[in-house]
């Protein structure tokens, strides 16, 4: 295991039920430290942008709106083996199959409505980061 960094964003759907705070002090209780955080409210394009690998996928539609439809807050992770952390700590896409007491089964609505994002690998990752803040923002 390595110390990595990751992306996470909690979505439109978390930060509108108010559970900011909740997210965050799970990371933190985790071992999941906060490097960077801003609140943004993505348009439609950025969102595209980001989403841009699911480009030919049948929600990309969906997704991309719902991800637009509301504030984000970005967050770049850093901790011991942090990619794979936070995916479990999120639990499964479909919060009808995301495991007891994960971010997804607490906050999640649907598939779409699905709380937070992560990303997947160190590749993507690193893409991630870089897609939201500049090497400067990180500490
Ligand atoms: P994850 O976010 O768990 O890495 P994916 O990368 O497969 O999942 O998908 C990206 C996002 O696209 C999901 O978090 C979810 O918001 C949305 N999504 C995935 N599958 C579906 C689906 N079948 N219907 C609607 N939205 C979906
Ligand atoms: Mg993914």
């Amino acid at each position: 295991m390595a110390i990595q960094r990751t992306l996470s964003i909690i979505k439109p759907d978390a930060t509108a039920k108010g559970v900011i705070g909740a997210i965050l002090a799970r990371f933190e209780a985790e071992g999941l430290r906060v490097c960077a955080m801003k609140k943004i409210h993505m348009s439609r394009e950025v969102a595209e942008g980001f989403y841009a690998v699911h480009a030919a996928r049948p929600f990309f539609g969906e997704l991309t709106e719902f991800m637009s439809s509301g504030p984000c807050v970005v967050i770049a992770l850093e901790g011991e083996d942090a990619i794979a952390a936070n995916r479990r700590i999120m639990g499964a896409t479909n919060p009808a199959e995301a495991a007891e007491g994960t971010l997804r089964a607490l906050y999640a609505d649907s598939i779409g409505e699905n709380a937070v994002h992560g990303s997947d690998a160190p590749e993507t990752a690193a893409v991630e980061i870089a897609y939201f803040f500049a090497g400067t923002e990180l500490h």
